[in-house]
């Protein structure tokens, strides 16, 4: 009897041929197929009397239909970011704006990536993208790995392996992502050497932990945790004074506390160092990320006196870690920008400083067109583990459903738009989508509305 179920089962081939897919590549699909046959064949197996009745033809293909759709939906692809997390890590961190994209899809094809135009001979790929940025804050040299872990990695094999590496114990952090300080360190064959307290850290303690084996002082922003109270930093100048080189791990990356704003910064970036500000005070070196604050693509850049730069560039990890030319053509845009003073070409920056009246206009207007749904105030954040805590004003669509957590999902998968939910209701936070994107904001909301009423 079992065995006259199991060749009752369809063919991988008939259920391929029933599901009709057409946008899916023939091998995925007969994946599917084979997953959906191979199931059915299992609950006959794991029945164990012999007596069951095998699942349809059509109860098999409408199983490989639904492998397919789930499959479709592990595909990279864009989605519309209403979460209010400016920088959303799963959600890829900052959007590049036209200019950046423009400039990697030109980079596609032969672009000069090591190669001098003028002279015809080999050049550097750290001439572009890591010179430009180096210039936009005012150091001397520049160079571009793969992202800012990397870049720490690297500046510690290059300028501290088998040597000492002094640290504050407030410093000590985790950045998430398996990034933690100490681990770093080990990897890298520097060791560490801890001072101060969790709390505070003074000039002194750094002094006196300083040998002849000391390669550098670190300094790690902490840019996902906040500490208040009684606490003390040293700042950048005052380790400076200590005739070794500093290097700080900036993190989340404000180029600059001055720009791209022509007035004044948001009020909501308070003392987030900046890294022109770091150089200035006297660092040998800043890492940061290219997809924090900077508004970018994901990369690490490393800025700083030159002698240090091209220690960096010469390591032979330099090799394994650098940067891709997609990557340094986004990146070299976006440093362009920079030194344009242009904030409006950065998403980040446009998207974060979008005054709050231009956004209750927008969040009116798609309210306006979604039965049942309501402005409200929200806040926003700045995300991808940086300024925590701190929240930017914003507005948003709220909708009441009957499920929160299946109206959330209907948006993500029939719409790619990804909401939050708040007090029982679903809310669209208009300050991390795309002006463009609102009419498909209003679109998917309206459907989710319909379901519901
Ligand atoms: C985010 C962060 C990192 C890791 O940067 P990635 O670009 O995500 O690799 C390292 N250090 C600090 C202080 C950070 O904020």
């Amino acid at each position: 009897m079992a065995e006259d179920a199991r060749r009752a089962l369809p063919s991988v081939e008939r259920v391929a041929a029933a599901m009709g897919c057409t946008t899916l590549p023939r091998a995925l699909v007969v994946d599917c197929a084979r997953r959906a046959v191979d199931a059915a064949r299992a609950a006959l197996d794991g029945n164990g009397h012999g007596n069951a009745m095998p699942p349809t033809h059509d109860a098999v293909v409408e199983h490989a239909l639904a492998l397919a759709a789930a499959g479709t939906l592990e595909l990279l692809q864009p989605v519309i970011n209403a979460t209010g997390v400016l920088l959303h890590t799963n959600l890829g961190r900052a959007p590049l704006g036209d200019y950046a994209i423009t400039a990697l899809t030109a980079a596609a094809g032969a672009t000069n990536l090591e190669y001098r135009l003028a002279e015809g001979t080999r050049g550097s790929r750290h001439a572009h993208a890591g010179s430009l940025l180096a210039l936009a804050c005012g150091a001397e040299a520049g160079i571009v790995v793969n992202n800012n872990a990397a870049a720490v990695v690297l500046t510690l094999a290059a300028l501290a392996r088998d040597r000492e590496v002094v640290v504050s114990r407030g410093e000590l952090v985790e950045i998430g992502g398996g990034f933690r300080v100490p681990e770093i360190l080990a990897e890298t064959g520097a060791r560490l050497v801890e001072v101060g307290t969790t709390n505070r850290t003074r000039r002194a303690d750094y002094e006196r932990a300083c040998t002849d084996s000391t390669a550098l002082l670190l300094k790690v922003h902490a840019s996902n945790y906040r500490m208040i109270g009684f606490t003390e930093t040293t700042p950048v100048h005052e380790l400076a004074s200590l005739a070794l080189p500093v290097v700080v791990d900036a993190g989340s990356g404000l180029l600059d506390v001055h720009t791209p704003w022509l007035d004044a910064a948001p009020a909501w970036l308070q003392d987030e160092p900046g890294v022109r500000q770091c150089i200035d005070e006297g660092a040998a070196l800043v890492t940061f990320s290219g997809d924090k604050l900077l508004g970018g693509p994901q990369a690490g850049i490393v800025v700083g006196r030159r002698e240090f730069v091209d220690r960096l560039a010469a390591h032979p990890l330099a090799r394994a870690l650098r940067a891709d030319k997609l990557t340094l053509a986004a990146l070299q845009s976006v440093a362009l920008s920079y030194l344009a003073q242009d904030g409006a070409a950065i998403p980040l920056w446009s998207m974060a400083t979008t005054p709050l009246d231009v956004l209750r206009a927008r969040a009116a207007a798609i309210a306006g067109a979604v039965e049942g749904s309501a402005v409200i105030d929200t806040e926003a954040a700045a995300g991808g583990g940086s300024l925590p805590g701190l929240t930017i004003p914003s507005l948003g669509v709220a909708l009441d459903v009957g499920s929160v957590t299946n109206a959330l999902r209907e948006l993500r998968v029939e719409h790619r738009v990804i909401a939050r939910s708040e007090a029982g209701r679903i809310v669209c936070d208009l300050r991390s989508v795309p002006p463009a994107a609102d009419a498909v904001v209003a679109d998917a909301l309206r459907a989710v509305a319909a379901a519901t009423h």
